[in-house]
């Protein structure tokens, strides 16, 4: 079966045609500057050819169009018409309390998506707009929304409610919600497979350390406690987020700076974390060249990050009892040793002993082993795959469908 995966930002579109019974990506890649002077779309094909092209985008539908037309180019040979398409997966980022697994987009579940905005008003509205997009240039072909907070849905009530007012919980359903579910569902299922362990009988610590980052710990292959919060802002110091703070702080901000919300809340998402702590970049690259050299903020801001990290496993230690495997992924955790060393440095206690040559050799997304032969818990690193999930979910569930429907 072939899939589209389509993630929608308010400015942006990435994009996956996946055959699912293969896994293979046919094609893949995004539109940018969505609305603005100088949006773009790129592709990238099977054997690797990239094109970019300058487009007037002005809205999602126009862009998901772009993405179709490229694809049935004849020069590019990746699909000859639309109809080979059999689905469409859409990451959605919140799905409340109400989706504790992938659905098969109908009004009824967009009516819930739009009633849901208010938990998610900056990732939900373009989902939703990616949505509409897709059903107006695809009519007939069916669609699946994918969760990223419905692998967290396993949460006990302890790990999820937080503790103020019980009443704002039934009144606006502040909880703990958690991100990057497709992530940590599919790092965990991953490793548990390349270790040869049931993924129902182990538990496991998964670390997405990607521009937004979170950490998962995993009981018997269901996720009991997560970093990110009721938004993603809770949690692991982050790009340009602050992750974990006293609340209290923001209050104290605002009065002495006289901030507005909005102005708040870009502080808070927009210019915190690594690029708030260094002053200079938002990007774990730039920050380790600069602590190379001997940048003390770059000091600061690595020491701060992976310090976070080891807080947040010591505790998932104690939440879980015993932990099998560690994860890493994403960005950062795919590709820096540095970092990976930093966050599991002196915890031999724990169990954790990691081989420093097996870990500067599994970088640029390859999997593999880094901890060493005595070590408990095994640690390893394994690249993330958000879109596979999502196309073979899909594919699941428009199987389902169709067998449904033939009977
Ligand atoms: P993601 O959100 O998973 O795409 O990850 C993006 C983050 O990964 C950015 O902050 C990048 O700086 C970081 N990243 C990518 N490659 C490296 C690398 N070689 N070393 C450190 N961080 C990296």
């Amino acid at each position: 079966m072939k899939v589209l995966t389509l993630n929608c930002g308010s400015s942006t579109v990435k994009y996956k045609l996946i055959e699912t019974d293969t896994e293979e990506n046919i094609a893949y890649g995004k539109v940018e500057r969505i609305g603005m002077i100088g949006a773009s779309i790129e592709i990238v094909t099977q054997n690797g050819k990239k094109i970019v092209e300058e487009q007037e985008l002005l809205d999602h539908v126009m862009a998901v169009d772009a993405i179709l037309k490229m694809m049935i180019r004849p020069d590019l040979k990746i699909i000859s018409d639309f109809s080979e398409i059999d689905a469409v997966g859409h990451r959605v980022v919140h799905g409340g309390e109400t989706f504790t697994g992938s659905v098969l987009i109908n009004d009824e579940v967009i009516k819930i998506l739009k009633e849901n905005i208010q938990l998610a008003p900056l990732h939900n509205p373009p989902n939703i707009q990616g949505i509409e997009a897709a059903k107006a240039v695809l009519p007939d072909v069916p669609m699946v929304g994918v969760f990223d907070t419905a692998f967290h849905t396993t949460m006990p009530d302890y790990a999820y409610i937080y503790p103020i007012p019980y009443q704002l919980y039934r009144k606006h359903a502040i909880r703990r919600y958690g991100f990057h579910g497709t992530s940590h569902y599919f790092v965990s299922r991953k490793a548990c497979e390349k270790l040869n362990c049931k993924v129902h009988s182990c538990n496991l610590i998964t670390l997405h350390l990607g521009n937004g980052a979170s950490v998962t710990a995993i009981k018997r292959g269901k996720s009991v406690d997560t970093s990110m919060g009721f938004t993603p802002l809770e949690g692991l110091v982050m790009g340009t987020r602050c992750g974990d703070i006293d609340p209290a702080i923001i209050l104290h901000i605002m009065q002495q700076e006289k901030l507005a919300l909005y102005e708040a809340n870009n502080l808070l998402n927009k210019f915190s974390g690594i690029l708030g702590i260094s002053g200079k970049s938002n990007d774990m690259r730039d920050i380790e060249e600069l602590y190379n050299q001997g940048d003390n903020l770059a000091r600061l801001t690595i020491d701060i990050y992976t310090y976070r990290i080891k807080k947040y496993i010591g505790a998932y230690f104690a939440v879980l009892g015993h932990v099998d495997i560690i994860v890493f992924t994403a960005g950062v955790g795919e590709n820096s040793p540095l970092i990976r060393e930093k966050s599991l440095e002196d915890m031999d206690t724990f169990g954790i002993k990691l081989d420093h040559d097996r870990n500067e050799k599994i970088v640029g997304g390859k999997d593999g082993v880094i901890s060493s032969d005595d070590s408990k818990v095994k640690v390893v690193v394994i690249p993330t795959n958000e879109e596979l999930v999502i196309a073979m979910d899909t594919a699941k569930i428009v199987k389902k469908m169709g067998k449904k429907l033939k009977k």
